[in-house]
């Protein structure tokens, strides 16, 4: 796995040691909240983020996922429209949501999850997201807590896949060219 990647952007420690900053930035924000906070993590893009960064939230919370396609195949850029593929799995109504993402790149994912949250009437609704692609980062979506803004290229690692391989590489970067068609 490692001699397909070219470079690394972001090592685990470094990864690690945003994570921590950004649970001291949430539960900072939720602290005097004080029924349970639900998260609402993206699959699967978000599971190695949100399995470290719920040990970094000392508060009570609930998890409820979901599942959206983005990228049709191996393709490496997103659909317009992404579709559902696991519907959330608990309740969100009246609940103080926080949705969790890996990465945010044109905002069709996001956008749609914030509709259909609100909609579902979640009490508030905040986003985190690990990486964010500032140059295409959409104003009609906004996200609360970024961990690091990323050049944009297609990365791999810490639960981003390519055609479902690499979410176990623990840094992030970015694969050799020749890779990826
Ligand atoms: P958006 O809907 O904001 O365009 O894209 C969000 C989703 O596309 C992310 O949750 C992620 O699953 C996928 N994505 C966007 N950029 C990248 C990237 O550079 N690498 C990987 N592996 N996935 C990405
Ligand atoms: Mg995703």
């Amino acid at each position: 796995m490692d001699s397909d990647i070219d470079r690394i952007l972001y090592d685990h420690d470094r990864i690690l040691g945003r994570v921590r900053e950004l649970g001291r930035d949430i539960a900072a924000h939720y602290a005097d909240l004080e029924a349970p906070l639900t998260l609402v993590p993206i699959l699967s893009g978000s599971i190695i983020f949100v399995a470290d960064l719920i040990r970094e939230l000392p508060l009570k919370m609930r998890i409820a996922m979901l599942q959206l396609s983005s990228y049709p195949g191996t393709a490496t850029s997103p659909a317009q429209d992404p579709a559902t593929l696991i519907e959330l799995t608990g309740p969100v109504s009246g609940r103080h949501v926080l949705i969790v993402d890996d990465i945010l790149d044109t905002g069709n994912t996001l956008r749609r999850v914030r509709r259909m949250l609100l909609d579902r009437g979640a009490a508030s609704l905040r986003t985190a997201v690990l990486l964010r692609k500032p140059n295409k980062a959409p104003t009609d979506v906004p996200v609360d807590f970024v961990g690091f803004d990323v050049e944009d290229l297609f990365v791999v690692g810490y639960g981003l896949d390519y055609n479902d391989l690499y979410r176990n590489y623990p840094h992030i970067g970015v694969l050799r060219p020749e890779l990826m068609p």
